[in-house]
C-alpha cells in the first residue's frame, strides 16, 4: 500500500510509493502560496533521492514566482537558522530525518526559521484543499540563488555563543569520535568540532546518504561508534540522525548516555552559567527524563512541558525567558541562537562543560539525577485510541493527570504517558522510574489496564 504520511510536521512518506514529484508539487504550490511567494529557503539531507526532489521543490517554486536561495545539503537547523538570517517568507527541507532510506520528506519551515504550528499547518491543508486554476499572480518566474556557506555560518553562531569556549576546548583538546551516518552533519559537525578545538575521528562522515546502520541514533544503532571510542581512546563519542538535529552522547568507555541525557548534560552547563535571578524557565516536551525537572530544581528552577514536537517547545520558549529547552529525543534549543533543535549547538555546550569540569564524561553523567525509562506500545486493533485515553483519564482522575497530549500521570519519583499514534493502530506508552524494573512494572500493569478497557 502506498504511504503518505501528512502531519504537522511536514508531509512523508515511500518514494514513489506514496511520497512523489507530484505529492511533492502540489504541496510546494501550497506552501509558495501560503508564504505569499518571496524569498524561500531550501535544504536537502545525503538521501540519493534528496537533489531529485529539491530540484522538483525549487523549480515549482520558481514557477509560482518565488525567489529560491538553495542551500544544498546542510543540516535542518541550518536551514532553519538561514530562514531566520536572511529573513526569508520560509524555508522547505528535503529530509526524512531518522526515517530510513526509501522514505523521503517535504519539512515546512515558516518566517523567523520555526517549523509551522498548527494553525499556520491547518492554512497550509486550506491552500492544499483549494484547486489553482490559474498561477496568474504568480506569472514572473523566480530567481534561484546558491548560498554555498551556511555551514560555515552556523559554524560561527554556535562558535560565538557565550555558553560556547572553544579557547577552554582547545587547551583540553578532546578526542571525538563523530558517527553523522554519512547524513547532512557529515561536514557541519566534524567541522564544527575542529574549530572548537576537539581531536576529530570522522565515522560514517562521507556526505554520500549510505546509511550504514537503522539511522535512528539510539543505544541498538549506535554499537559500532560505542566500539570505535573504546578502540580510540576517546573522549566520547557523538552521533546524529540523518538530518543532525538530533545528538547523542557515548561516553569514555563507549557506554551511550541514552539520547534523554544529552538535553539533561546540555541543560547542566546552562544552569551552572545562568545568573540566579534572571527568573528563566526550562523548557521540554511531556515525554522528557524526569532527571531534567530534578537538575532544574537543584537550582532553584522550574520545567514547563509541552506536547510532543519541536514546533510545541520552540512556541512555549517565545512566551517567557527561557534558559535552554529542547526534547529527550538528543534535541537542544538554546534561544541565543535559534529556536529549533541544533545538535552543533548541543555539541558545543556538552564540550564546553566538559573542557571545563575536567571530569570525564561518565564522572560528569553520574553527577546528574538519574532515571531509567521504558518505551512500549499496545495495539489496539479496530478499538477507538481517543475513546480508551479517556476511559484512562477518566479512572485515575484522582491523580489529575495531564492531557494536553495523550495522558501522562505523573507521580513524585516516576510517570507514565499514553500517546496514540496517527499511523498505526496502537498506543505508545513511556514510563519512567528510578530504575529499570520498576518503569517495565508500571508499563506492565497499565498494559493490563489499556486491555481491559479494549
Ligand atoms: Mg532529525
Amino acid at each position: 500500500m502506498p504511504t503518505l504520511i501528512s502531519g504537522i510536521s511536514g508531509v512523508r512518506g515511500i518514494i514513489n510509493d506514496g511520497f512523489d514529484p507530484d505529492v511533492v508539487t502540489r504541496y510546494t504550490i501550497a506552501f509558495g502560496r501560503m508564504v505569499g511567494g518571496g524569498k524561500i529557503v531550501i535544504a536537502q539531507d545525503t538521501r540519493p533521492s534528496g537533489k531529485m526532489f529539491k530540484d522538483v521543490v525549487e523549480s515549482v517554486l520558481q514557477s509560482i514566482g518565488c525567489d529560491v536561495i538553495d542551500c544544498d545539503v546542510c543540516p535542518t537547523p541550518t536551514a532553519q537558522l538561514m530562514v531566520e538570517k536572511l529573513d526569508a517568507n520560509g524555508g522547505i527541507i528535503v529530509t526524512a530525518s531518522h526515517n530510513p532510506i526509501e522514505w523521503n520528506a517535504l519539512k515546512f519551515v515558516g518566517k523567523g526559521g520555526l517549523f509551522l504550528d498548527a494553525e499556520q499547518h491547518a492554512e497550509l491543508m486550506r491552500f492544499l484543499e483549494t484547486p489553482v486554476e490559474k498561477l496568474e499572480k504568480w506569472d514572473v518566474v523566480g530567481d534561484l540563488t546558491r548560498q554555498h556557506d551556511a555551514i560555515r555560518q552556523h559554524i560561527e553562531d554556535v562558535l560565538a555563543l557565550k555558553l560556547v569556549d572553544a579557547e577552554l576546548v582547545k587547551r583540553r583538546r578532546p578526542k571525538v569520535v563523530v558517527d553523522a551516518i554519512n547524513g547532512a552533519g557529515s561536514k557541519a559537525l566534524p567541522g564544527f568540532l575542529t574549530a572548537l578545538g576537539c581531536e576529530v575521528i570522522r565515522m560514517n562522515c562521507d556526505h554520500d546518504g549510505n546509511f550504514v546502520h537503522t539511522p535512528e541514533p539510539t543505544p541498538a544503532n549506535l554499537t559500532d561508534l560505542m566500539a570505535r571510542v573504546r578502540e580510540e581512546k576517546a573522549d566520547l563519542g557523538l552521533a546524529t540522525d540523518p538530518d543532525a538535529d538530533r545528538l547523542a552522547v557515548i561516553d569514555e568507555n563507549g557506554e551511550p548516555l541514552v539520547e534523554e541525557y544529552t538535553l539533561v548534560l546540555a541543560a547542566y552547563h546552562a544552569l551552572r552559567h545562568a545568573e540566579k535571578a534572571d527568573g528563566k524557565v526550562l523548557v521540554t516536551n511531556l515525554s522528557t527524563t524526569m532527571a531534567l525537572d530534578d537538575l532544574a530544581a537543584r537550582y532553584g528552577r522550574k520545567v514547563l512541558r509541552t506536547p510532543v514536537g519541536e514546533i510545541h517547545v520552540a512556541r512555549q520558549m517565545q512566551k517567557q525567558p527561557t534558559l535552554i529547552g529542547g526534547e529527550g529525543n538528543g534535541g537542544v534549543i538554546l534561544p541565543e541562537c535559534h529556536l529549533g533543535r541544533d545538535s552543533l549547538v548541543g555539541a558545543g555546550l556538552i564540550l564546553t562543560l566538559l573542557a571545563e569540569t575536567g571530569q570525564s564524561m561518565r564522572e560528569i553523567a553520574d553527577e546528574l539525577p538519574r532515571y531509567q525509562m521504558v518505551k512500549d506500545k499496545i495495539s489496539i486493533g479496530t478499538a477507538d485510541a481517543k475513546k480508551i485515553l479517556a476511559d484512562l483519564a477518566e479512572e485515575y482522575k484522582s491523580e489529575t493527570p495531564n492531557l494536553e497530549d495523550g495522558v501522562k500521570i505523573t507521580w513524585s519519583d516516576r510517570w507514565v504517558h499514553f500517546r496514540a499514534s496517527n499511523t498505526e493502530p496502537i498506543i505508545r506508552v513511556f514510563a519512567e522510574a528510578k530504575d529499570e524494573a520498576t518503569a517495565s512494572q508500571l508499563v506492565q500493569d497499565f498494559k493490563a489496564i489499556i486491555e481491559k478497557l479494549l
